[in-house]
């Protein structure tokens, strides 16, 4: 066998290192051929340890694979229903999100409203010098009654409360709410009490008013007797004194006393 073929059948080989028993003969009397097949082995034994430039062959199968056709995705045209299904999820999205701003909102409104009522427990309104705004505060409605002699008891029942009010804040010596309530008890008698007094049927008066006056009466005594205990807050309670004394005054006389 000659050495060019033995050296191209090993070249061809993929595993030079054993050779088919025709060639090892020859090898095993050429010495040339072995140095060739030693070389031969020693290239094949290093090329696993040979540095290969980075590959992208597996990202470029995943793309493949990708866009494949069993991976196309099939853009048919929407179909008519689809389209109406997918305003309707709009609407509805954009209606949950207006229910929720409305729910907030009335939460805003009920806790401003709650916050307002804790504001006003207790405490008369202060910016309130209007007979309708004082009774209203009270007793909603009272000045609506038909009757002269149901609106006239209402209005006595808010006084009563006023002064009892009066009393409290007269205890925390707390001037501009005693203050605030005298100047509401006396458009409360003047323009209120006393006006429908007038009104109420001559049969019912000397019972009504007369009793109404006996209210007054000591109402009067009581504010000019905390005025004394209170010096800080004489001149509102003194005031109311008079107002409650006027009152009592005008009734009897209505009453014809
Ligand atoms: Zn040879």
């Amino acid at each position: 066998m000659k050495c060019k073929v033995v050296r191209q059948h090993l070249l061809a080989s993929a595993r030079p290192a054993r050779p088919p028993a025709v060639m090892a003969e020859h090898l095993a009397q050429c010495a040339g051929c072995r140095a060739f097949q030693r070389r031969l082995v020693n290239i094949e034994r290093l090329v696993p340890e040979q540095p290969v430039p980075a590959s992208t062959a597996k990202a470029d199968c995943v793309q493949a694979v990708l866009h494949s056709d069993a991976f196309a995705r099939h853009e048919a045209p929407e179909v008519p229903w689809r389209q109406r299904e997918r305003a309707l999820r709009k609407v509805a999205i954009t209606f949950a999100m207006a229910a929720g701003l409305l729910f907030l909102a009335l939460v805003w409104y009920a806790w401003q409203h709650h916050q307002n009522e804790i504001a006003n427990l207790g405490v008369p309104p202060a910016k309130e010098n209007r007979l309708e705004d004082i009774v209203n505060f009270y007793d909603r409605g009272a000045l609506l009654a038909a009757h002269p002699r149901e609106r006239f008891e209402r209005l006595t029942v808010i006084a009563q409360k006023l002064h009892d009010k009066t009393k409290e804040r007269a205890l925390d010596e707390n001037f501009s709410e005693v203050s605030k309530l005298s100047a509401q008890y006396k458009i409360l008698l003047e323009e209120g009490i006393l006006a429908d007094a007038a009104k109420v049927p001559e049969a019912d008066r000397k019972e009504l008013l007369g009793s109404v006056a006996e209210q007054f009466s000591r109402a009067s005594s009581e504010a000019h007797n905390l005025a004394t205990q209170h010096p800080m807050i004489a001149q509102p309670l003194d005031h109311m004194a008079i107002v409650a004394n006027n009152a009592r005054s005008k009734l009897r006389e209505l009453a014809g006393i």
